[in-house]
């Protein structure tokens, strides 16, 4: 089959579709592979490396759509990508169809296969949405780090203290992916942990991951105020499937914790766990509100898109191989879970949630 991935177009994307290592493998498996020039660039692979492993170079993007079989990216297809996808072709990347009702009726005109990485389901969870979930996670120890730094304008704490000073306190609200990666993260670093969830079989099991390095609280009001209030940082990291994050944290609450605190809302891609949460972008990442600093960046894995791009190819090079080795039909007839990406196909929306929320027939 002939594979292609081009650069990818959307603002501030530096990831790519095929790294040159997923590259080496394709060919090897005797496909073709087509990488548009410069599209490794925001990962530091120069097109030299993608042809050390086999890649023709492409100049442009409709070079590859034109050409490809199969077109693997990172990004849901911008409005002039989708305007090049044809009949019969296959994309695979991430859609997120749902609350995008112009790129879905673009696919469905198109005729392509569209398969999209975030609805391949697995044994338990979504493994291709699970890496930018450890991603984020681990980030946000980071970010929220830098944030409380007094020339950031934070308290002035280092989270780990150091001999003969306490350390900072760090409330993790979700004990999910997100949650779990921020607190290996805290953890780490020294400080001190406390991880809040609803779920008995989340906390039972963060609980025993972790022992005496994090404190679990089940998740109710009087908890809630009482960890946020002695945080010095408050990691948002809750999740309830397909709907807006509950607002966990009042402005109100703010009021009880002390000035130069942080609130870092991991969950504002889904509206944010924050009353006071509104999306932030990595040029501008923080505000302030009632003297409580905010990072509420929706991308997060952008920043680090050498490490995203790997930790997604991880987990994508085995599905994009199926697919090139047996023919897509074939590929998601083997394979279950592979199945349930397909969003788009001939003309028609394929999965359920998809085609209720924008009223296609199923
Ligand atoms: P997850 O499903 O693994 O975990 C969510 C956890 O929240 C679950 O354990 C659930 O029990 C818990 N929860 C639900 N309601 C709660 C409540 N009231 N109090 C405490 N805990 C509660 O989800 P995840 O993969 O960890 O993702 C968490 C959030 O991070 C999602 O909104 C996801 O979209 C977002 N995310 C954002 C970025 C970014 O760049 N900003 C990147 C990746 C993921």
């Amino acid at each position: 089959m002939r594979v292609g991935t081009p650069r990818e177009i959307k603002n501030h994307e530096y990831r790519v579709g095929l790294t040159p290592e997923s590259v080496r493998e394709l060919v090897a498996h005797g496909h073709d592979v087509l990488v548009e020039t410069g599209a490794g660039l925001g990962i530091g692979a120069e097109d030299s490396e993608y042809i050390d492993a086999g890649a023709t170079i492409a100049s442009t993007p409709a070079d590859i759509f034109e050409k490809c079989d199969m077109v693997v990216k990172v990004k849901e297809p911008q409005a002039v990508e989708r305007a090049m996808l044809r009949e019969g072709q296959i994309l695979f990347t991430y859609l997120h169809l749902a609350p995008d009702p112009e790129q879905t009726a673009d696919l469905v005109k198109s005729k392509a296969i569209c398969i999209a990485y975030e609805t391949v389901t697995g044994t338990g969870g979504l493994p291709l949405l699970k890496p930018m979930s450890q991603v984020a996670g681990r980030m946000s120890i980071q970010a929220g780090a830098t944030a409380l730094e007094k020339a950031h304008g934070g308290r002035g704490i280092l989270l780990g203290g150091v001999p003969g000073v306490a350390p900072g306190k760090v409330t993790i609200i979700g004990g999910g992916v997100v949650g779990f990666n921020a607190a290996q993260m805290a953890a780490g670093l020294g400080a001190d942990v406390t991880i809040l969830d609803r779920d008995p079989d989340v906390l039972e099991s963060v609980g025993t991951h972790f022992e005496s390095r994090a404190k679990t609280r089940f998740s109710n009001k009087a908890n809630l105020a009482e960890c946020v209030a002695e945080a010095d940082l408050v990691i948002g990291a809750v999740l309830i499937p397909g709907a807006e994050a509950p607002k966990l944290v009042t402005r109100e609450m703010l009021k009880s914790m002390r000035p130069g605190s942080v609130l870092c809302d991991v969950a504002i891609d889904q509206g944010g766990c924050f009353e006071t949460s509104r999306a932030t972008t990595h040029e501008d990442p923080t505000y302030v509100v009632d003297d409580i600093v905010h990072y509420c960046v929706a991308n997060m894995p952008g920043a680090v898109s050498r490490t995203s791009t790997y930790a997604l190819n991880n987990v994508t090079l085995p599905h994009t191989l199926a697919i090139a080795d047996k023919g897509w039909e074939a590929a998601l007839r083997d394979d279950a879970h592979l199945a349930q990406g397909l969003n788009v196909w001939n003309g028609q929306v394929t999965y359920k949630a998809v085609a209720e929320d924008l009223g296609y027939e199923y």
